[in-house]
């Protein structure tokens, strides 16, 4: 089976309406799961403390793990948003695929083997370059960090992978995965350049709404592919 990851609610949202998708009787205590046809889509669900979208590593891997180990999905499909260095020449909304590599760029441990852990350095599936042919989507490598905003040293690590887009689950999501031998799919469009003066946050929540509708497009396209 296959299950499609959405960070934020209003990333999910236009999708969640058009696919008529419906909750799931058994909700888990982190997620929220909702079937649509032969699709179990997650998203992140709600901070029970605080209310708000989980986002980040931590939900993603925990929700993989559980969607893999006890939910039967043998295929993670992973749809968001994402910042975009400047040198790729992206604009707001535009949608990519990640290939070939997904890293981290805020996972540090400089001790002998320990540093190629937390750089991830997770190979994304050998399909997905004629994936993006067949879709007409250009790819980019994906690096990520638990931060919207980044340090110096992120954006070091971030430049020397040759990544160009930037989220808060996709290594998570790739690690989990790749610990139990189950392809990621990774569609990713951006709300905003997060190395331009104006900060990223700003950028976002300007543009979550024209980069979801785009998102909710692409991802559609992309679930009646295969
Ligand atoms: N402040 C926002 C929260 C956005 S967090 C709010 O009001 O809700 C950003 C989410 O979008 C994460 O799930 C992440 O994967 C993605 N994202 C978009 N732009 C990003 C960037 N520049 N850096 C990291 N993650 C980004």
């Amino acid at each position: 089976m296959r299950a499609l990851y959405i960070a934020m609610q209003a990333e999910a949202q236009g999708l969640l309406e058009t696919l008529q998708a419906t909750l799931l009787p058994n909700q888990p205590i982190i997620g929220s799961y909702y079937q649509a046809a032969d699709l179990l889509i997650a998203t992140s669900g709600k901070d029970r403390i605080l209310g708000v979208d989980c986002i980040g590593t931590e939900p993603a891997a925990l929700i993989a793990n559980d969607l893999i180990s006890n939910q039967g999905v043998t295929r993670i499909l992973n749809a968001g948003t994402c910042g975009a260095h400047s040198s790729l020449g992206a604009e707001i909304a535009d949608a990519y695929l990640i290939s070939p590599t997904i890293f981290s760029h805020d996972h540090r441990i400089p001790l002998p083997s320990f540093e190629q852990f937390g750089l991830g350095a997770h190979p994304t599936p050998d399909s997905i370059p004629a994936l993006a042919k067949e879709l007409d989507l250009p790819t980019a490598i994906l690096s990520t960090g638990n931060s919207l905003d980044h340090t110096t040293r992120d954006l070091e690590i971030f430049l020397a992978n040759r990544a160009r887009l930037k989220d808060m689950e996709g290594s998570a999501l790739a690690w989990v995965c790749r610990q139990h031998h189950i392809p990621l799919t990774c569609l990713k469009v951006v709300t905003d350049i997060f190395d331009l003066p104006h900060p990223a946050a700003a950028q976002f929540a300007a543009n979550l709404a024209q980069a979801a509708k785009q998102l909710t497009q692409e991802t559609l396209r992309l679930l009646n592919h295969r």
